[in-house]
């Protein structure tokens, strides 16, 4: 077995462009052989944004991060912002901004987008279902369904984008939190008997442990339900994982279990589902019970397709000539942003001073200059700042 068994790219290797499209360092051969480098701005937008009208922004930490040393300036929105794939102008809205001689940075392009559409894409649906899910709880139970590589990459997109919790010991441990988790399947059947393995959890493990009793193994889930809430004196829930072949009705079978613990005085004990949920079931069952356990949902959610495109080139007066292929928008532009409605506007660079239409208040620039010269000049946020930013703007959207 080598160092590299697994066929991963290493954190050296991605620093290094190792992992970027070839077509990148054969424009910077032609560049250098034809003196052909020059000051550019390229600006990074959205093109498309699969199932939602907006998306969370994420992954620019790591960006700053890859960019930080190159001798550029760089701009961006904040980790976790908001943003529409354009403005109500169907101008395109720029995330990121940077500035600098092309050679100099343009061979990060593919690792640049890389971080943020795959992060973005997660932390996105998170976010939707976040929304749909309301106030019940949300756990990201995405591990299994996703290169074990990326797992905490996946509990940090999920646990910014509104998880209450992670069932990803190292995902959980980079992000300082506890992990959370139930009991699989595997428990009951070595046991071969539902009570027994309940009670046997109950006995060996940690008492400040939630027990919650998975009753879909070998019953339907009320019997199970009942015998649970029966076995176990301080059952925290029950989580119904039932198999898709078994599911008929799953609402009916929800409500049913409820009705039952509830008439037999235990309505203390809460409900949990899981099992390929989507964000349609979170919407479905949302009111008949307290929480959902999300797995490919998340850490297979769809990229949110970027681009990276080169939108103005140094003039010979100090100035910046407007240039761009065709469907973009060129030169440098001013990102506004209304802080109360979330509505952006993209404005040309010398327009100043935009009132949102609908709020009547001055609209801000969201596009921060991150890096100067090659050196960060902002401290990085933590991850419980930008999961509280994340919440923020949610409650704006749910209005
Ligand atoms: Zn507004």
């Amino acid at each position: 077995m080598g160092e590299n068994s697994f066929f991963l790219a290493t954190e050296a290797e991605i620093r290094n462009a190792k992992t970027t499209d070839v077509y990148f360092l054969r424009t910077e051969e032609v560049l250098k052989k034809a003196s052909r480098d020059q000051m550019v701005v390229v600006e990074v937008t959205a093109s498309s944004i699969k199932g939602s009208n907006w998306g969370v922004l994420a992954g620019i930490e790591d960006i700053l991060d890859l960019l930080a040393g190159l001798d550029i300036d760089v701009y961006t929105m904040p980790e976790g912002s908001i943003f529409q794939k354009e403005d109500e102008n169907g101008v395109k809205i720029p995330t990121i901004v940077i500035i600098g001689r092309y050679l100099s940075f343009g061979k990060y392009e593919t690792p640049l987008l890389g971080f943020i559409c795959s992060k973005s894409g997660m932390t996105t649906k998170t976010a939707r279902i976040r929304l749909a899910a309301k106030d019940k709880s949300v756990l990201s139970f995405g591990a299994r369904r996703a290169h074990p590589a990326i797992t905490p990459v996946v509990s940090y997109c999920a646990y910014i984008g509104g998880c209450d919790g992670i069932s990803c010991i190292l995902g959980a441990e980079k992000l300082g939190i506890s992990p959370t988790g139930t009991i699989p399947h595997s428990l009951i059947i070595l046991f071969q008997d539902q009570v027994t393995a309940w009670k046997a959890f109950d006995t060996h493990v940690s008492s400040n442990i939630p027990r919650i009793a998975l009753i879909d193994t070998y019953y339907d889930e009320k019997i199970e339900a009942i015998l649970a809430a029966e076995a176990i004196s301080n059952l925290a829930g029950v989580r119904l994982d039932t198999p898709s072949s078994r599911r008929g009705n799953f609402k009916s079978i929800i409500q049913e279990v409820r009705w039952e613990l509830d008439h037999r005085g235990f309505s203390d004990v809460k409900l949990y589902i899981s099992g390929g949920l989507g964000e349609e079931d979170v919407l479905e069952y949302v009111d008949f019970v307290d929480g959902f356990g999300i797995g490919s949902e998340i850490s297979a959610a769809p990229p949110i397709d970027f681009a990276l495109d080169i939108v103005a080139l140094a003039d010979e007066n100090g100035g910046w000539k407007p240039v761009a292929k065709r469907g973009k928008f060129s030169g440098r532009k001013k990102v506004l942003r209304c802080e109360k409605c979330l509505k952006i506007k993209v404005m040309q660079w010398k327009n100043v001073d935009v009132r949102c239409k609908n709020c009547k208040i001055t609209m801000k620039p969201l596009l921060t200059k991150q890096i100067e010269k090659g050196k960060r000049i902002r401290e990085k946020p933590s991850v419980e700042e930008i999961r509280v930013y994340i919440r923020e703007q949610l409650d704006v959207l749910r209005k």
